[in-house]
């Protein structure tokens, strides 16, 4: 997209934003709902071992490879069942900020960047209580309590994250696209020698 395409889809981006909506609002309520989980789960851990760290560190790295599969899976490809994804993340994310124009020029330009308000709950209340649960009842509560705080502050830094992954994603889809064009090729070559 040229710099008047994308100003033009901002413009029109701009022009359907609730009017009572605040970025700085938003802002606050992912990052105090990220913060108030991790520190509630911190102030329950006691003398932690160090294979309960693990739990921290494979929950971290699961997490992260999860929103990366997502990101390229989801997010730049389109999938019949995952329409509504595609369109807010390549559709709108995407069309906001390309690699010309990475700027945002008010908070309310921020709903583009942050995860919708509800995830975070929704992230903490389907992925990190019911491993917490697992946890609890097989490993100890230490283990449980560090893998309730491993999601929550992912979903409160999106923005610096969409700053690596949507990179990623980009250039693996293009490699993709790249490989399937050779692929085409490399087919009709051996065809037409056959
Ligand atoms: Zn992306």
């Amino acid at each position: 997209m040229d710099a008047t395409a994308v100003e033009a889809f901002r413009a029109r981006y701009r022009a359907v934003i609730h009017p009572r909506y605040s970025g700085r609002l938003h802002a606050l309520w992912i990052a105090v709902a990220g913060v108030s989980v991790v520190a509630v789960s911190v102030a329950q851990l006691h003398d932690v071992k160090a294979l309960e760290w693990l739990v921290l560190v494979v929950a971290l790295l699961l997490g992260n490879v999860g929103e990366y599969a997502i990101h390229v899976q989801l997010g730049h490809r389109k999938k019949r069942w995952a329409k509504l994804f595609y369109q807010r993340h390549t559709g709108d994310h995407h069309s906001f900020f390309t690699q010309a124009n990475m700027q945002w020029q008010n908070p309310r330009d921020w709903r583009v960047v942050l995860f919708p308000a509800w995830l975070i709950i929704v992230v903490v209340a389907l992925i990190g209580a019911p491993g917490a649960w697992l946890l609890n009842t097989w490993g100890s509560s230490n283990a449980a309590w560090l893998w309730l705080a491993s999601p929550a502050p992912m979903c409160s830094t999106k923005p610096s994250t969409s700053l690596i992954i949507c990179p990623m994603a980009i250039g693996y889809t293009g490699v993709c696209r790249a490989w399937r064009r050779w692929r085409t090729c490399i087919g009709y070559i051996i065809i037409a020698m056959t």
